[in-house]
């Protein structure tokens, strides 16, 4: 049987996929391996965690242990390499303590997410790899190399598209548990959108549209339960459960209508316990400059007549600048445009292209783990120290053993071929 990814779009290069159960049967596994990549939770929607062809080996880390050593007194959590959120989450939060954000879905593992800049949302949140303190690899002779925050390449080993080898574990700032109290408000007109103020009205902030109008047809409000509560004026509070895709039920979303619960309830949009959707999607995500933001809403909605047709929902967030080399949200206060597209490549790469150019002015760096089309030479541009992360691929994995052609074509041939290694 073959092996595909969450949304059943990618069909992986190898024929099965090799579950080590103990760290010796992993570092041997990539020490006798000639290709090796890592298949976190299988919820991108490119060749991102693919082999090159059936010799290359495809790992999951899913059946060793899930460690979770929390350290409540210095606040931080050592996560396992095979961990999904909702798992880390759950124990956690029953030590009083919480993560400082969370993305859309907690069924997403830890280290697939941190390895692609996944992000949630919010004015002051950072993406998920900036709660990252170390990095623990598996290299490519199946020892160990751990990198700590304020180590020399730390900031280039975080997000790492599994580029530099397999992350065993991961350590996470942790803050204490917190409470938060998730309100959905109805139809925000683009018109005279104040973005600062709507994207600042709360802890985290969600808009949503299916560009059939100039408007937001939802917008999620997440309020920690003690922070002052603004009102937010713009829009009409739902007065039942909603689903942010037309014609999904609202009960596969975590709680809203104002009532208080646990950070790990509130902060994604789904529940554990149920499948965000069908899987019958695709995605593609742009971050660019905050402070650009109505600028590319509007040049957004001047071609939303080419995107309404193949989207079923368009989703803007915000992310806090982050320090990780590959993140999209480097060095910059960050909005993100996200597109869940019906599951019709060739309906909708037409219209991911028509995007593309529209959103190219603002330096738009597209998500790792999504769909998208931005060449190599436009992604150098885009983020700044790709060639510092070639850098340091060279020197952590000299033969390129974690290395595959989605890989390849992001760094751009931009590896020194190593004399005497095979590629
Ligand atoms: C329904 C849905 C909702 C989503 N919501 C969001 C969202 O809210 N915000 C957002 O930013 N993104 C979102 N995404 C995208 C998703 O977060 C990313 O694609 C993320 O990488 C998924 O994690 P994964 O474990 O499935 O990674 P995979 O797709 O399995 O792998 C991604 C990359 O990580 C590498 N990798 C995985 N595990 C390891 C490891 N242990 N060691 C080394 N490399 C590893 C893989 O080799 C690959 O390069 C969503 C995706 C879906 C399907």
């Amino acid at each position: 049987m073959s092996v595909t990814n969450w949304a059943g779009n990618i069909t992986f290069s190898a024929p099965e996929v090799q579950r080590p159960s103990s760290q010796a049967e992993l570092r041997k596994l990539v020490a006798d391996s000639p290709q090796v990549r890592v298949l976190g939770s299988g919820h991108s929607f490119n060749r991102i965690a693919d082999v090159d062809g059936p010799s290359g080996t495809l790992l999951s880390l899913a059946a060793l242990p899930a460690s979770v050593e929390i350290d409540t007194d210095a606040r931080t959590v050592r996560v396992g390499g095979g961990v999904r959120y909702a798992e880390l989450a759950r124990r956690i939060h029953a030590q009083g303590l919480a993560l400082p954000n969370m993305a859309s879905l907690p069924h997403i593992s830890v280290a697939g997410s941190v390895a692609t800049g996944t992000h949630g949302s919010g004015n002051t949140n950072g993406s998920l790899a900036a709660a990252v303190r170390s990095v623990e690899l598996v290299t490519a002779d199946g020892t160990t190399r751990v990198w700590r925050r304020g180590d020399e390449g730390f900031d280039g080993a975080v997000v790492s598209l599994g580029a530099l080898g397999v992350v065993t574990a991961l350590t996470l700032d942790l803050e204490p548990a917190f409470e938060v109290s998730q309100r959905v408000y109805e139809h925000l007109p683009l018109v005279e959108l104040d973005f600062a103020a709507v994207s600042g009205a709360a802890y985290s902030v969600s808009l949503f549209t299916d560009w059939r109008g100039p408007h937001f047809t939802q917008v999620w409000v997440k309020r920690r339960v003690g922070a002052p509560a603004p009102a937010f004026p713009w829009a009409r509070p739902a007065t039942e459960q909603l689903h942010p895709v037309p014609g999904m039920p609202g009960g596969n979303c975590t709680e809203q209508l104002g009532l208080p619960g646990p950070w790990h309830e509130r902060l994604p949009h789904f529940r554990p316990e149920f499948t965000p959707s069908s899987g019958a999607e695709l995605q593609s995500e742009y971050l660019l400059p905050r402070d650009a933001a109505l600028d590319a809403l509007h040049a957004l909605d001047a071609i939303r007549e080419s995107i309404a047709p193949v989207l079923q929902i368009c989703e803007v967030r915000t992310v806090a600048a982050d320090r990780q080399w590959l993140s999209p949200a480097y060095g910059r206060d960050t909005v993100a445009l996200h597109f869940t597209w019906v599951a019709d490549d060739t309906a909708v790469r037409p219209v991911i292209a028509r995007v593309e150019e529209a959103l190219a002015a603002f330096g738009a760096r597209p998500h790792w783990g999504k769909v998208f089309g931005v060449a190599a030479a436009e992604l150098r541009a885009r983020y700044p120290r790709l060639d510092d992360f070639a850098a340091l691929a060279e020197e952590v994995d000299p033969g390129g053993k974690f290395h595959n052609s989605f890989v390849r074509e992001v760094l751009g041939g931009r590896r020194r071929p190593t004399p005497g290694r095979a590629r």
